[in-house]
């Protein structure tokens, strides 16, 4: 007993004290588009952007004003692979290591050289201060429907190191108890009437978190098809969205911080 006693002492506390840091550097992190070194490129060397990405979350269209060219890059597809960061010339596309990074509108999720700097950070804007009845706690019911590395972040989230639950947030078993649905995978054909009748079975008002590439847009499963919805706003209203594949933990506590207006956030 005592032993035991000394030896969880000397432990100490494994829960991280900072909230939402930036990843290590070593880590993948997101891509992040540099407006300034597109503008500045070598446009002599027409770089082929379609070939680049495995997802095609990277594209090249004709800009607003018809002269130019504006690369956009959907982090909704992106698998985090890291490859463009990596090979992307001249810095064009940067790693981006902020946890920060669950939005609350899908459109968010797509970086462009077209948009004014300040919307081509991955970051949300901090939420307004208002009143939202899921401020102090929520239930979150979480629901696979096709691949399980988000889940394993899911549940990392509530380990001893990130503590999930220390911001009022908690798993529960049953969809009548919960005020968020958490979806991870593409929503397989043969996932969707569950995932609806968990929908319908959550008590009003109720939101929804799309967390992954797969449960946003379909990810390496690809859009619609026989197999797959492509993606959870198909079929249910999402309330906020988390890139990766899969996001880290603390993106996914964002998540649902930022859809509770968490307090901590404005910090
Ligand atoms: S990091 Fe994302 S956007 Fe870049 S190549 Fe990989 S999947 Fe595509």
């Amino acid at each position: 007993m005592l032993k035991s006693l000394v030896r969880i002492i000397k432990a100490g506390t494994a829960t991280q004290k900072e909230i939402l840091p930036d990843q290590s550097p070593e880590s993948r992190g997101l891509p992040a588009v540099n407006r300034d070194a597109w503008e500045n490129r070598d446009r002599e060397r027409g770089y082929d952007w379609t070939k680049l990405c495995p997802t095609g979350a990277i594209t090249v269209r004709q800009s607003d004003s018809k002269d130019e060219l504006d690369l956009d890059l959907d982090l909704g597809r992106c698998i985090a692979c890291g490859l463009c960061p990596d090979i992307s010339p001249e810095g064009i596309i940067e790693k981006n290591l902020s946890t920060k990074t669950a939005v609350k509108n899908r459109r968010d999720l797509i970086l462009s050289t077209g948009q004014p700097k300040e919307k081509t950070s991955q970051n949300p804007a901090p939420p307004q201060a208002k009143e939202n009845i899921f401020q102090g706690s929520v239930a979150i019911r979480v629901v696979s429907t096709g691949c399980s590395a988000c889940d394993l972040e899911v549940s990392a989230a509530f380990n001893p190191i990130f503590d999930m639950e220390r911001f009022g947030i908690q798993l529960v078993a049953s969809p009548r108890l919960a005020d968020i649905l958490m979806v991870t995978g593409p929503v397989g054909k043969g996932m969707q009437k569950a995932l609806m009748r968990t929908y319908e079975a959550m008590p009003e008002p109720r939101l929804v978190i799309a967390v992954g590439s797969c449960a946003i847009s379909g990810g390496m499963h690809g859009e619609k098809n026989y197999a797959s919805t492509g993606g959870v706003d198909a079929i249910l209203p999402v309330d906020a969205y988390v890139p990766g594949c899969p996001p880290h933990p603390w993106s996914i506590i964002h998540a649902v911080m930022t859809v509770m207006d968490h307090k901590q956030l404005s910090k």
